[in-house]
């Protein structure tokens, strides 16, 4: 006889109907997400189960960051804000040449979606600037048309979204970062969230996939991220990225305290349970924030990564990421 200290936490039981197609609500979650110490680990196994039973292809991506700082905005975790004095480089839209050679890169190196980024709020007109990105878009699609070419350009107009539609953009990342509801508070004060919102929509109507998730650790609750969770699902988004912050100096979250590996891991597996198919990625802080236990965050339901460079920080190098993955492959 088994004692019940030594059996799986009953919500955790009540979760595996997850495996059978089961959906729960919000308040369910954020129960769950009370759990703590060795009730992670089985969470995490029952998201790796959910994972390899929905969601068991590992997709990894390489993004290049086109033009880097100068933004008008005030992301508190950015360091390409021009409201923040930070180290971080700063250059106009990279020519269609430097594009195209990051992509052949990264083509060369296994990994075959590749994301175009540039920082600033976004682009609603099609001015000479976005022209030059379409244009890199279609020279890679041209020497690599079964390849992904994704993007992420901030804000679009409608008029903008169609255009990317046209020129075939695989992905468009656009971050919906957090709570919506604390969005003002949480992440910038000079603009909203409804316009990332806007920006999905337009976006899905001309049915380009959606790329949205968010950044943990900037100082929001678990139920922060559980009614981040719940607005992606509704937006129904096809990816969903998750940063785990890395303080940059001169930002107003510098100081910010790290949160433990557990409760990243648990996030993951949460956020795998509330989206049993979606593809979910471990987006910047993999290699920074969880040292030892980069591997625990893959077998917590996350099934992507990007690999290389993030933004403004330096990721693991893309031959080892692929080792890596074959590491994993044993878990399925
Ligand atoms: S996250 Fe994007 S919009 Fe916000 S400050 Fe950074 S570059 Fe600008």
């Amino acid at each position: 006889m088994i004692q019940d200290d030594f059996m799986i936490d009953p919500l955790i039981q009540k979760a595996y109907k997850i495996l059978n197609g089961k959906d729960f609500d919000k308040d369910f979650f954020k129960e769950l997400s009370k759990l703590k110490g060795e009730d992670i680990l089985d969470l995490v196994s029952l998201a790796n189960r959910v994972k390899n039973r929905f969601a068991k292809e590992t997709h990894v991506c390489t993004i290049m960051n086109a033009k880097s700082g100068i933004c008008k905005e005030d992301c508190r975790f950015c360091a390409q804000s021009s409201h923040h004095k930070t180290d971080a480089e700063t250059y106009r839209l990279c020519s269609k040449e430097e594009i195209l050679g990051k992509a052949k890169e990264t083509y060369k190196s296994g990994v075959s979606s590749f994301g175009i980024v540039t920082s600033g709020t976004g682009y609603m007109k099609i001015n000479d600037e976005f022209r030059e990105i379409t244009e890199a878009i279609d020279s890679i699609y041209k020497l690599y048309p079964d390849k992904n070419v994704c993007a992420s350009l901030g804000n679009l107009s409608e008029e903008n979204a169609k255009e990317l539609a046209k020129h075939k953009v695989a992905h468009y990342n656009i971050n919906i970062q957090t709570n919506p509801k604390k969005y003002n508070q949480l992440i910038s004060t000079t603009h909203d969230v409804d316009q990332r919102i806007e920006t999905i929509k337009h976006l899905k109507n001309y049915g380009v996939k959606i790329c949205s998730g968010g950044i943990i650790g900037i100082g929001e609750t678990m139920d922060d991220r559980i009614e981040m969770a719940f607005a992606l699902k509704e937006l129904d988004v096809d990816v969903i990225p998750l940063n785990v912050l890395i303080p940059v100096e001169g930002t107003p979250l510098e100081n910010q305290k790290d949160i433990p590996v557990a409760e990243i891991a648990k996030t993951f597996a949460i956020y795998r349970l509330i989206h049993p198919s979606k593809t979910i990625k471990f987006a910047a802080g993999r290699e920074t924030k969880m040292k030892d236990f980069q591997g625990l965050l893959m077998l917590a339901g996350a099934n992507g990564f990007i690999t290389g460079w993030y933004l403004t920080t330096r990721g693991r190098n893309v031959k080892d990421d692929m080792l890596f993955n074959n590491e994993l492959s044993l878990f399925r």
